[in-house]
């Protein structure tokens, strides 16, 4: 997808400069010509930061494990004292595999306690 996408922001830039060159006094051309290239731009733009948005959701996903694995968090089975990592996320809520009783469950969003 992303050789596709330089592809085309190469053929707009082109067209783009076509127009620039072969404007010859005439604005409108100027001006589809620096827009063709805009949005070559903005192509090449788009790609470089697509990646980047999806680091920034992962690592996201991983603050909020922080803020809700806190220290005095206990096991639901026998009060042992879990840590982050018996913690894993999965699809958005987090789950808990108890170190001392092996017991696994599902943590809400709010926990109560
Ligand atoms: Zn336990």
């Amino acid at each position: 997808m992303r050789i596709v996408t330089y592809i085309l922001a190469a053929l707009l830039g082109f067209f783009g400069v076509m127009f620039v060159v072969g404007a010859q006094g005439v604005v409108m051309r100027l001006i589809v010509g620096i827009v063709l290239m805009g949005g070559a731009g903005v192509l090449i733009y788009l790609t470089r930061v697509q990646p980047e948005k999806k680091e920034i959701t992962h690592v996201q996903k991983i603050d909020l494990t922080g803020d809700v694995a806190l220290e005095q968090m206990k096991c639901q089975s026998c009060g042992g004292a879990l840590s982050k990592d018996n913690m894993e996320v999965k699809a958005g809520a987090i789950f808990v595999e108890c170190p001392y009783c092996g017991a696994s469950y599902q943590i809400e969003e709010a926990p109560k306690w």
